[in-house]
């Protein structure tokens, strides 16, 4: 699943190529993936619509139109967005086509569907989920205090809290395990447990670990759209994620995995300490 350097990946190539652009017309298709209104709906409302901004949510895209409206997009598992010319092949699960002014079009893919795109009008009430997210993870606001009120006081494992995205938005499974290893705080730590400077730790972790990922990840609209936005797993510059079994880049010892919180999880036993 796509977290939040992909998506902000998406954003940085995929907005500049909508500023400015008006939707001729919408071919939507009839599924789940429109969560909150149909076909006819997403075309009534965004037909003849000038995109004015994309920004992103923790892991979600809002698109705001000239009147206001917000569409929100959430990638699930396999969600792809990519702008190209009219007339390019069409993928399998090509879902929602909006035809742009320029003789471009942007698509949205998704293979299983677990993907949902939202559209509210000015004023609307956002159903979507972003309503409740955490801060984003540069948020002036996350220091020790702000962790020490939201999770300071659960049972649960600290790998879990960096899952919630009502605590910081937009970490999913890979870039827990990286911030982990980069505080030196065992996945499996209760929240409870947690010391002031483990926080503090986590709180210089969380906003590298994603500024990193997020440099990680640039790549040219050229290249993007050769891979239809596809680029989502880079594992080179991960230090334990998916490692299992190698050397700790930074201590030598084998990096070990297990389930926590039901996710699959990887940390350093030596450097990564309760
Ligand atoms: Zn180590």
């Amino acid at each position: 699943m796509p977290e939040l350097p992909e998506i902000e990946t998406v954003r940085r190539v995929v907005g500049p190529q909508l500023l400015g652009r008006t939707v001729v017309s919408v071919r939507a298709a009839d599924n789940k993936v429109l969560a909150n209104t149909t076909p006819d709906g997403l075309s009534g409302m965004l037909t003849g619509r000038r995109f004015a901004s994309m920004g992103r949510r923790g892991k979600a895209l809002v698109l705001t139109d000239d009147l206001g409206g917000r569409t929100v997009i959430r990638f699930g598992m396999t969600g792809q967005l990519y702008v190209c010319p009219r007339g390019t092949e069409e993928e399998r699960h090509t879902h929602e086509v909006f035809f742009l002014d320029d003789g471009t079009e942007l698509r949205y893919v998704d293979p299983r569907r677990f993907g949902r795109i939202w559209h509210f009008r000015s004023g609307e009430t956002d159903t979507s989920g972003i309503e409740g997210l955490g801060i984003e993870p540069d948020d002036p606001a996350l220091d020790s205090g702000y962790l020490e009120a939201r999770i300071g006081r659960r049972g649960t494992t600290v790998k879990e809290a960096l899952l919630d995205q009502s605590v910081v938005a937009g970490i999913g499974n890979i870039w827990s395990d990286e911030i982990l290893f980069e505080a030196g705080i065992c996945p499996l730590t209760p929240c409870r447990e947690l010391t002031g400077e483990q926080l503090e730790r986590l709180v210089h972790a969380i906003p590298e670990k994603i500024a990193f990922a997020v440099e990680s990840n640039a790549v040219s609209s050229g290249d993007y759209l050769a891979g239809k936005s596809r680029k989502y797993y880079d594992m080179s510059p991960l230090k334990v994620y998916g490692r299992s079994g190698e050397a700790c880049p930074r201590c030598g010892t084998a990096i070990v995995r297990n389930t926590v919180g039901g996710r699959s999880t990887c940390w350093c036993p030596m450097c990564q300490t309760r």
